[in-house]
């Protein structure tokens, strides 16, 4: 019995496994921390400009009581009070996603779900299809996600396509994903893996005062990847951005 028990190499292995196990939990715990760390800077950086702005805005107003002038102002206030409510709003969403406060999932069927996507835009958005449908898709997913990845995929698209944007939705054995095109200028191979960061927006985006606040990306991301799925960027036929979000097929699928 005594030399089963002294097994020394094979204590050695599993001491060595135990030791690159909690340097593995360490060094993650370090990216987590530092992760935070910058995405609280961050946000407090993008939450003040704003901030600043209606500050601004309203001392000149007070200051100066120009009817016109004020109705100019108030518009300006109006606008930076929504860029900060889409900030909130999107901040809000990744806390809830970061605490782990997830929707259940259910199948969720991509095709009907694109097309009410879809009739949701506003009037005068450029030109938007559901293209080469074959039957019906079944996602892993929660309904609220899909929407809101959707939502802010036709949304961005919309923002940049010139005349038309395409939706498919393609299933395989073991996948379904929705492919979104446009055609636009597209996202240069340089920026597009770092437009799925939280605040990151291609330099020309951040000069314009777009509206955007750089979170849509990262909640699309973060929505697709708990479940399992992923999310990525190329090139369109036309030129434009492709958007493509993959998801795991449902199983025991309805229908
Ligand atoms: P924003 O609120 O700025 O739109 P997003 O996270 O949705 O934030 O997008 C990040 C950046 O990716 C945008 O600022 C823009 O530069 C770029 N982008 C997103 N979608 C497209 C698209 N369809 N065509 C070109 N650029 C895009």
């Amino acid at each position: 019995p005594h030399g089963e028990r002294l097994d020394l190499p094979e204590a050695h292995d599993e001491l060595r496994a135990l030791a690159a196990e909690f340097n593995g939990l360490l060094s993650r715990q370090e990216d987590v921390s530092e992760r935070l760390r910058r995405f609280t800077g961050d946000a407090a950086h993008e939450l003040r400009s704003p901030v600043a702005s209606i500050r601004v805005q309203a001392e000149v107003a007070v200051a100066n009581p120009d009817p016109e002038l004020a109705q100019e102002t108030l518009a300006d206030i109006l606008a930076e009070s929504e860029r900060l409510s889409a900030l909130l709003d999107g901040l809000l969403t990744l806390a809830r996603s970061d605490a782990g406060e997830v929707p259940p999932a259910e199948p969720v069927e991509l095709v009907t779900e694109a097309r009410a996507a879809i009739a949701r835009l506003p009037p005068g958005s450029p030109s938007a299809r559901v293209s080469g449908v074959a039957g019906r898709s079944w996602a892993h997913a929660a309904p609220a996600e899909v929407e809101l990845i959707l939502n802010n995929l036709l949304r961005n698209a919309c923002r940049y396509a010139r005349a038309q944007i395409v939706v498919s939705v393609l299933a395989s054995k073991a996948t379904v994903r929705v492919v979104v095109d446009d055609d636009g200028p597209g996202i240069a191979p340089e920026h597009r893996d770092l437009v799925f960061d939280r605040f990151y927006r291609v330099a020309d985006d951040r000069a314009r005062t777009s509206g955007g606040t750089g979170l849509g990306l990262a909640m699309v991301s973060e929505a697709v990847r708990r479940r399992g799925g992923h999310v990525t960027v190329g090139e369109s036929p036309e030129g434009g951005a492709r958007f493509v979000v993959v998801w795991r097929k449902a199983t025991g699928e309805p229908g």
